[in-house]
């Protein structure tokens, strides 16, 4: 949809937490998430509006800790 874009967000334990950063990387299939050298979950950006909105991760972490927000041009 024209004029749609999305935000992801994670709250600071989840991106610090590496298993669930791991988890986080493998259910996005468009490579929204990836992981710095030492585990710290990294937000990619440039991706972000390729975002299906699956809501695999949110599913993933603990409740309201990932948060997929869609956004719009006023
Ligand atoms: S909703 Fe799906 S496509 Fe979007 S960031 Fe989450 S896992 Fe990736």
């Amino acid at each position: 949809m024209a004029g749609m874009f999305i935000d992801v967000q994670v709250d600071d334990a989840v991106a610090e937490d590496r298993e669930l950063a791991k988890k986080l990387v493998d259910v996005c299939a468009v490579d929204i998430f990836a992981q710095t050298d030492d585990g710290r979950l990294q937000i990619i950006d440039d991706n972000l509006d390729e975002c299906v909105l699956c809501d695999l991760c949110i599913q993933a972490a603990p409740d309201g800790t990932v948060r997929v927000i869609k956004l719009y041009d006023s």
